[in-house]
């Protein structure tokens, strides 16, 4: 699935596991750190290359097992609670599952996860595996961006929270108005 769709889920999802925002944020990262093996694609529209690094490397050294074991330290640094240890293996697990199941490429190539990369080469695919932009994954996305936008009603904080308490008021405050929520106190 998409960088978005991935990104929605571990927030809406960290949001519902803990009212702390910071914990939001950790299971965000869990969701959408896989793809950062993609990143060999800047460098090919840097170089003006065809997508040599990204075929080279996507799906291999974020989309594995051992990748999640490295993360999971720095989870507990940031986070001291097991539970979003769990958690965070769990999304981060899911963005492999919504890979598998949903991201086959235009082409017809199903990006296989290499789940055990850089121990073997053994890919995990799925045959009925829908394409990147098909309808299951645009429902998804949108199921995902009305629980996102409930969230915020009903705890009155967004994700501009983050980086300003002030920018996060008028969007919570704009939202209230316009769908008639009253919210609780932020978070
Ligand atoms: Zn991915």
């Amino acid at each position: 699935m998409n960088i978005i769709t991935h990104t929605l889920a571990g927030w809406c999802a960290g949001r519902q596991i803990s009212d702390r925002p910071r914990d939001a944020v950790l299971l965000t990262v869990a969701s959408i750190f896989p793809d950062i093996d993609g990143i060999g694609a800047l460098v090919d529209i840097y170089r003006g290359q065809e997508a040599v690094l990204f075929s080279e490397f996507h799906h291999k050294f974020g989309h594995n097992l051992f990748a999640c074991l490295a993360l999971l330290p720095l989870v507990w640094y940031f986070a001291r609670n097991f539970r979003i240890m769990f958690w965070f293996t769990i999304l981060f697990h899911f963005h492999l599952f919504c890979d598998i199941v949903g991201a086959r490429g235009p082409d017809g190539f199903q990006w296989p996860v290499y789940y055990f990369f850089p121990l073997n080469d053994h890919e995990l695919t799925w045959s009925g595996q829908w394409e990147i932009n098909a309808w299951p994954n645009f429902v998804f996305t949108l199921i995902l961006l009305f629980v996102f936008f409930r969230q915020i009603l009903l705890t009155g904080f967004s994700p501009l929270g983050l980086v300003s308490h002030e920018a996060d008021s008028v969007l919570v405050d704009t939202l209230s108005n316009r769908f008639g929520h009253r919210k609780n106190q932020a978070k």
